[in-house]
């Protein structure tokens, strides 16, 4: 799943050549770790460095976007009027083209690249997954990625997706505004089950909350599905210990650090103790997530602020590499 090779030989395309330069030497917030870990880092260009000290291979990060750019133009329009949606402004850190978007991650250490999208409205995702299975072959190490929709049509473009090589899925409940456990989803859940992808679902009540959001929808689908492979966007913010429970519950469930910790919406210092420990015991079931390019502050501030919950560098191989490897596939 490596890329360097058709990165090496491609000549830069003229939007790459007129983009902003990538915000390599951005500072991160200094967040405090105890001595006995590793110093994390603090800008996003000492990412790589940190992860070798770790001795990781690079990342996997389960939670990466990237949209066709006229869908992914209208999500950036949404975050500029942000203060109208979530009452505080949101700048985009990773406003570039497809091309720089691509190589940030990549220099970040992520040695396979999710592109997750996901439809807003009905019709919306059999195109999507076409889309995204023309992105995954033009790009070596980006991963194969479908969505799904609450309609009649999902029971045949799901299986269609996986059949075709699909390898994660994204559903976004509060931006759908549908109930995962609406019976039109059983046929797309059993295939999704029986192919055992994962799917990462952003079900929790935050940052915004919607009328399917919560922990009740997704603990109806596990009960009907038991064997899928949840993978819960943002821990569950902010209804964390409901879906923390289903996390310890079932063996295929797992929670993704997107935004959790990262000093925006949710900061080291205000985790409980409480929930501090369920996470050191959940150390096989976290997996880094970061929402990239969509984050109002650097990448690194999201690694940082993990090593800032001071559960100790063991914690942080298994969340930054080990976990996602074996979800994603990865070697
Ligand atoms: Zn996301």
């Amino acid at each position: 799943m490596d890329d360097s090779d058709d990165a090496a030989t491609q000549t830069p395309s003229p939007a790459r050549a007129t983009a902003n330069p990538a915000p390599e030497t951005t500072i991160g917030r200094d967040f405090e770790v105890p001595d006995t870990m590793t110093t994390p880092p603090r800008t996003d260009a000492e990412v790589p460095a940190y992860v070798r000290a770790l001795g990781l291979p690079g990342l996997a990060d389960v939670h990466v976007h990237f949209l066709p750019q006229n869908v992914l133009d209208k999500v950036w329009e949404y975050f500029d009027n942000a203060a109208d949606n979530y009452g505080r402004d949101w700048p985009i850190n990773y406003r570039f083209d497809e091309d720089t978007r691509l190589n940030t991650v990549r220099e970040l250490g992520l040695r396979a690249v999710p592109a997750l999208t996901y439809p807003h409205k009905p019709g919306m995702a059999a195109w999507l997954n076409e889309w995204n299975a023309e992105f995954a072959a033009a790009h070596a190490d980006v991963i194969h990625c479908g969505t799904l929709y609450a309609e009649p049509e999902a029971a045949d473009y799901v299986p269609k997706a996986l059949a075709a090589g699909a390898k994660l899925f994204k559903v976004h409940v509060q931006v759908g505004v549908f109930s995962p456990d609406d019976e039109v989803l059983d046929p797309a859940w059993k295939a999704l089950e029986e192919a055992r992808v994962p799917i990462v679902i952003h079900a929790g009540s935050a940052p915004l909350p919607g009328t399917y959001t919560g922990p009740q929808a997704v603990i109806n689908v596990l009960e009907r599905f038991p064997k899928l492979k949840f993978v819960i966007a943002h821990m569950g913010m902010p209804e964390y210990d409901e879906f923390a429970d289903l996390a310890e519950k079932y063996e295929n469930v797992y929670l993704d650090t997107t935004m959790f910790a990262s000093g925006y919406f949710s900061s080291p210092a205000e985790v409980t103790p409480a929930y501090r420990e369920r996470l050191a015991g959940l150390e096989d079931k976290v997996i880094l997530g970061s929402d990239f390019p969509n984050i109002p502050y650097p990448y690194v501030d999201q690694i940082s602020g993990l090593a800032a919950l001071g559960l100790g560098d063991d914690w942080m191989r298994s969340v930054l590499w080990t976990n996602g490897a074996r979800v994603l596939g990865l070697d």
